[in-house]
């Protein structure tokens, strides 16, 4: 499967926020608090008025590389949720929401989607008591997801876990820190999705 393998900091200098590519690092040592330019710049420039595509490109943008995400494979997501029905854009996050790495990046299994990622291809994870080594498997509501028997001493993982005990889980997930299981318990609803993805825009960028 195509990868990404630019250096990740840059996607958040293009966007000009973070979007917390790389763990625990992006809230002690992050490079945009240093150096906030877009990539390619050595110096503040002056901004121009951006048009109305330049706008939802952006937003699409930065969805994409939030999730960690090829142009084919975001693509794919949206022609997907496009043909649902309902409401396309939440119909995109949800299938974006879905996708096994971020599931386990949510329930504090992994530092970072990236992460998440790795530990699901390196067959780590477990869903429904099966191995699944596939990171856009789509989990549904009553899915367990556990890390194998054979991982739980993996010391990364016992990190994240350890620091994920801190943070607010969302409501759509149940979690066990101890024993590294979980539970799909609902599907997500909007205010459970970063709110700073403005999925309106996305919509239009891909109706031109
Ligand atoms: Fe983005 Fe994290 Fe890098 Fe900061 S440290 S620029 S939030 S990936």
């Amino acid at each position: 499967m195509a990868q990404y393998h630019d250096a990740v900091c840059r996607h958040c200098r293009r966007e000009g926020v973070k979007l917390f590519l790389k763990g625990e690092k992006c809230f002690t040592k992050c490079t945009l608090d240093r150096r906030a330019m877009p990539p390619g710049m050595h110096t503040q420039v002056r901004r121009r008025k951006v048009s109305d595509y330049g706008i939802q490109l952006r937003a699409k943008q930065r969805a994409r590389r939030i999730y960690f995400l090829l142009e084919g494979q975001f693509r794919l997501y949206f022609d997907r949720a496009a043909k649902m029905s309902g409401v396309t854009g939440l119909n995109l996050l949800r299938l974006l929401e879905s996708r096994l790495d971020n599931v386990v990046y949510r329930l504090g299994f992994a530092a970072s989607r990236r992460d998440a990622r790795q530990l699901v291809s390196h067959k780590h994870i477990a869903v429904n008591g099966k191995t699944v080594n596939i990171p856009s498997y789509s989990v549904r509501v009553g899915d367990e997801i556990r890390i194998r028997d054979g991982s739980k001493e993996i010391e990364r993982i016992k990190t994240a876990a350890e620091i994920a005990k801190q943070r607010t889980l969302p409501n759509w997930l149940s979690v066990d820190h101890e024993q590294l299981t979980a539970k799909i318990v609902s599907q997500p609803v909007r205010e459970d999705i970063d709110q700073t993805i403005q999925e309106q825009l996305i919509v239009e960028f891909y109706s031109r």
